[in-house]
């Protein structure tokens, strides 16, 4: 071993003990939690913060709050884990003052503590929002699919009941006729049992899947997760389909920090409006700029956003197939307002007829005179029915053609969503590992999902204003 550096001997005694300190550099990110939850009031927060005057007392809610977020923050999130790291890891020993709860009460913790979990990571946003980390009001929001604790197997739709109902019956059926031959000993299979064992299996196994039947109908969704029943099997990317969270989270485009998030089991539709305000509330401006996919495109939910002081930007996809169909898209034809008519793209006039309401929606009808469309070159293009091409306006359709002019400014939008909002889901997907959330139910998960957010804002920020300075803040 000559020629090598050589570490200490084990054996070697000191004459001064090293303090626990001395091994916790200043730039340590446990002197970041450690000051970040001492000034919080957990109270306020919503934590239990009175120990209970029977029995041996607890750990306060700081210790075990140091002890999440560390985890969260090193990829260590399994209370097992925690209980393990807590014993061993110097960094964890100086944070937790050498307290090593069990996991039982680190898991407890963190199933009882949803409220001040959540109003935690919120606190923080507040903090970076005095620091002034939201000077732009550019925000981006969108949703990513997390897997939930429960198989694609474990997951019924109707069609995917009837062929499981479907196969009992007929393995049901398979048994019967084998006992009608009274051949028992030839109709046996490889594992043994009788033939009225299994069928009594089997029974038992369609009553199960008769009761989901009739949970499944009395679904919104049509569909039943049985491990994690708030999981849902949604589309994930390049239109795999997984069972899981969609977390809706918005993201300031200059920081790359998550201003808020939701954990929600449906689809982008119709959450615009809803996770923008709260994006309002948490930057403290009413104004901001709100960039989504054309996932989230929806009329009345972009209506709203506008009508709450926002400026939304969502692209709209192209859900008619007109193009396919190789007939003229609806783009094609052009809307005069001041004669309230459309122009088609044989320069005729599609004058207005009626309105409509359909779903809620007044929806305004236009459409050529019959004689001239007859005799039209453009007809195969333009309509695949023997009548004129109708055109729908709904009533607010001036707001989506406002919101379309404002976005053909900012072509750039497209790829400020991208950069920003790949970053963070990224990030913590990469930290959570394969299996992403560990717990089960809307509750849990969303305490979890809290968490990752807080670990993930906490790195970024001390990563922006280094931990120095973002301790200073913290104290101030
Ligand atoms: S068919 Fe009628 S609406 Fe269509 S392009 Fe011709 S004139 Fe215009």
């Amino acid at each position: 071993m000559t020629g090598f550096i050589e570490g200490e001997d084990r054996a070697q005694v000191t004459l001064f003990p090293e303090a626990l300190d001395d091994y916790i550099t200043e730039e340590n990110s446990v002197r970041v939690i450690d000051v970040f939850i001492d000034n919080l009031d957990l109270s306020k927060l919503g934590f239990k913060t009175v120990s209970a005057d029977t029995g041996r007392p607890g750990y306060h809610p700081s210790s075990l709050l140091k002890l999440f977020i560390y985890g969260y923050l090193n990829r260590i999130q399994s209370s097992r884990r925690l209980e393990r790291e807590a014993g061993r890891n110097v960094e964890l020993m100086w944070l937790m003052r050498r307290l090593v709860p069990d996991f039982k009460t680190i898991a407890d913790f963190r199933k009882d503590n949803g409220k001040g979990i959540k109003n935690t990571c919120r606190t923080f946003i507040n903090l970076c929002r005095q620091l002034n980390m939201f000077t732009d009001t550019l925000v981006t929001i969108d949703g990513s699919k997390f897997k939930a604790v429960n198989s694609k197997e474990n997951n019924y739709t109707p069609k995917k009941l009837q062929f499981h109902i479907a196969r009992v019956e007929k393995h049901i059926d398979d048994y019967l006729k084998q006992l009608a031959t009274k051949d028992q000993e030839e109709s046996r299979v490889a594992d043994d049992r009788p033939i009225e064992e299994k069928i009594d299996g089997l029974k038992k196994k369609l009553a199960e899947l008769k009761a989901l039947e009739d949970e499944i109908n009395h679904q919104p969704d049509n569909q039943v997760s049985t491990t994690d029943p708030d999981s849902r099997l949604l589309v994930t990317q390049g239109m795999s389909r997984s069972v899981c969270y969609n977390v809706q989270s918005a993201v300031d485009t200059k920081h790359h920090l998550i201003i808020t998030h939701e954990v929600t089991n449906t689809v982008d539709r119709n959450q615009l409006c809803r996770i923008a305000k709260k994006a309002q509330d948490a930057v403290g401006k009413k104004d901001i700029t709100v960039i989504a996919d054309k996932g989230y495109f929806s009329g009345t939910d972009i209506k709203d956003t506008q009508d709450a002081g926002m400026t939304p930007l969502v692209p709209k996809g192209d859900t008619s197939g007109s193009n396919k169909k190789g007939i003229f898209n609806r783009s094609r034809f052009e809307y005069d307002a001041g004669r309230d008519r459309y122009i088609c793209p044989a320069k005729q006039e599609l004058p207005y007829r009626f309105t409509s309401v359909e779903k809620g929606q007044m929806l305004k009808r236009y459409w050529a005179y019959d004689p001239t469309c007859r005799v039209c070159s453009m007809k195969p293009q333009c309509s695949n029915s023997k009548q004129p091409r109708r055109i729908t306006r709904w009533i607010h359709q001036n707001r989506l053609e406002k919101m379309e002019k404002q976005l053909s400014s900012m072509p750039e939008s497209v790829l400020i969503r991208k950069q920003t909002v790949e970053h963070p889901f990224g990030t913590i997907k990469c930290w959570m590992g394969a299996t992403h959330f560990l717990t089960r139910r809307f509750k849990n998960v969303s305490t979890e999902m809290s968490l990752h957010v807080l670990a993930y804002n906490l790195r970024r920020m001390m990563s922006i204003l280094g931990p120095d300075k973002l301790i200073e803040a913290m104290a101030a």
